[in-house]
């Protein structure tokens, strides 16, 4: 009975087939044989390092290995044979061959030159051809599972990205993602507006760079990417560290292009030598490039933003700005201060010196006010010459007292001379008030101010007693 037992050996494929991870179909094969041919060793000769860390008898199959009879069996895809006199064993190579090229190569070992029968040589070589089209699925199968995975990776965060989240909500995101997919130990984020060198660390980072530590990777880092300009892997790095406990082998390095500009760059690091494949290496650049067109947008957004809220001459906020800002604090703060400023004898100014040396006028007043206001102020165009300050949470005195110095630095400083007028009005919690009333007293104000001899400051109060 020299016939393979055909039947057997397509029961055995069919299971082979149904394995969807490598490992464990290589595996099966092993358990199959041993099954069949107890006395046999086997060894897998595998072309690629991926099994290094599994419990398979795998030997790393190099192109220039020394053993000739099995690269042969690799590189022709045919069974071979070679007899070991210093063994006194014969063995036999049979390639794992799928339709696309050939993964490995199965050792098989018949002790004591114990001769391999014919049946058993084409049984074995028929199930290392069935293993390797199974092997050939199932490294298909799970290679489109990757990409599929790295699409999905790509796909939630550039949705993330785009859903108009806060920058440091944003960051956090990126950090989180990057740590989970790639297994990053660290992650950073760095931007600046100008060059390379005078980049800072951004909020999310994890917190290693904050640490004086960290400025020996982060200066390195910053001299290799104002040379080279593009992305940097390393796999075992060592730099000279101050403190060597914490010490990163394998980086990666990828700028942020905000608009062509190299505005700064993102890292990732890892203890252990060569961690980071040169996939993550790829697909950490396609994540940061979603980030950086991400942080355009934004930008863009915040310029468009503010070139809505903003007066087009003075550069002062809009009306429309400082009436949302003055709704806004009056619902939440306990008090706040409105001062409303009208440019003296305006007309005469246009008249004497035109229209344009009036515009510059109003610039410069415009400038006394910026420099007169702190962050949270708002200093706005409320209409033609007549400028506003809302100043939230401020008390009325303190509030006059703001405008008593504008007026005294714009009488003292302005060129070509004016003067102006300020109407002063306050609200405070305890009082039923509403914006438009706010405003009418500050107008009653300014318009006392006017008819009391100009250059001045009328308060609400001050208005009530004159009247
Ligand atoms: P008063 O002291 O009572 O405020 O006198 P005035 O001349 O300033 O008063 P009025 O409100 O009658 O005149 C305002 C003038 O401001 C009229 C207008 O020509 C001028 N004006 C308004 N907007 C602008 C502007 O954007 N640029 C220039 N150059 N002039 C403006
Ligand atoms: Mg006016
Ligand atoms: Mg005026």
């Amino acid at each position: 009975m020299d016939i393979v037992d055909f039947r057997k050996l397509y029961e055995i494929a069919e299971k082979l087939h149904s394995f969807l991870d490598e490992e464990g179909l290589l595996s099966e094969l092993l358990v199959i044989l041993k099954e069949e041919y107890p006395n046999f060793s086997y060894f897998l000769l595998l072309s690629q390092t991926t099994y290094k860390h599994s419990d398979l008898p795998v030997i790393d199959l190099e192109y220039d290995s020394e053993n000739i009879v099995a690269t042969n069996a690799y590189l022709s895809g045919i069974v071979q044979y070679e007899f070991s006199h210093t063994e006194k064993s014969t063995i036999l190579y049979a390639p794992l061959k799928g339709k696309q090229g050939v993964y490995g190569v199965l050792q098989i070992i018949a002790p004591n030159s114990q001769d391999i029968p014919t049946k058993e040589v084409e049984f074995m070589t028929l199930l290392a051809e069935s293993a390797g089209a199974a092997l050939e699925n199932a490294h298909h199968y799970q290679q489109s599972r990757k990409t599929i995975l790295e699409l999905q990776l790509i796909n939630e965060t550039s949705y993330r990205l785009n859903s108009n989240l806060p920058l440091a909500d944003t960051l956090s995101f990126m950090v989180e993602q990057i740590k989970s997919s790639f297994n990053a130990q660290e992650v950073g984020f760095f931007l600046g507006s100008t060059e390379i060198a005078k980049v800072k660390i951004l909020p999310g980072s994890t917190p290693f760079f904050f640490l004086t530590t960290a400025q020996t990777y982060i200066d390195y880092i910053k001299g290799k990417l104002n040379k080279e300009n593009a992305p940097l892997l390393f796999g075992d790095i060592s730099l000279p560290l101050a403190n060597p406990s914490t010490c990163f082998h394998s980086i990666i390095v990828v700028p942020l292009v905000l608009g062509k500009n190299l505005k700064g760059f993102s890292i990732i690091m890892h203890e252990k030598p060569y961690f980071f494949s040169f996939e993550t290496f790829q697909l950490l650049q396609t994540l940061v490039h979603h980030l950086s067109l991400s942080l355009t947008n934004s930008m863009l957004r915040e310029e468009l933003k503010k070139l809505v809220t903003t007066d087009h001459l003075t550069k002062l906020h809009s009306r429309k700005f400082l009436d949302e800002k003055i709704q806004s604090s009056m619902n939440k703060d306990n008090e706040g201060t409105f001062i409303l400023i009208d440019i003296d004898n305006f007309k005469k100014i246009n008249d004497t010196y035109g229209h344009q040396i009036g515009d510059e006028i109003l610039i410069q007043v415009a400038n006394f006010i910026k420099g007169n206001i702190r962050g949270n102020d708002v200093g706005a165009r409320w209409g033609g010459e007549e400028l506003a300050i809302y100043l939230p949470k401020v008390p009325l005195a303190a509030g006059a007292a703001i405008a008593e110095r504008l007026v005294k630095k714009v009488s003292e400083n302005s060129n070509p001379h004016i003067t102006v007028s300020c109407g002063v009005s306050y609200w405070n919690r305890e009082e039923p008030d509403t914006y438009q009333y706010l405003f009418k007293r500050a107008d009653e104000a300014l318009y006392h101010a006017k008819g009391t001899g100009k250059n001045k400051v009328v308060t609400q109060s001050d208005n009530s007693k004159a009247s």
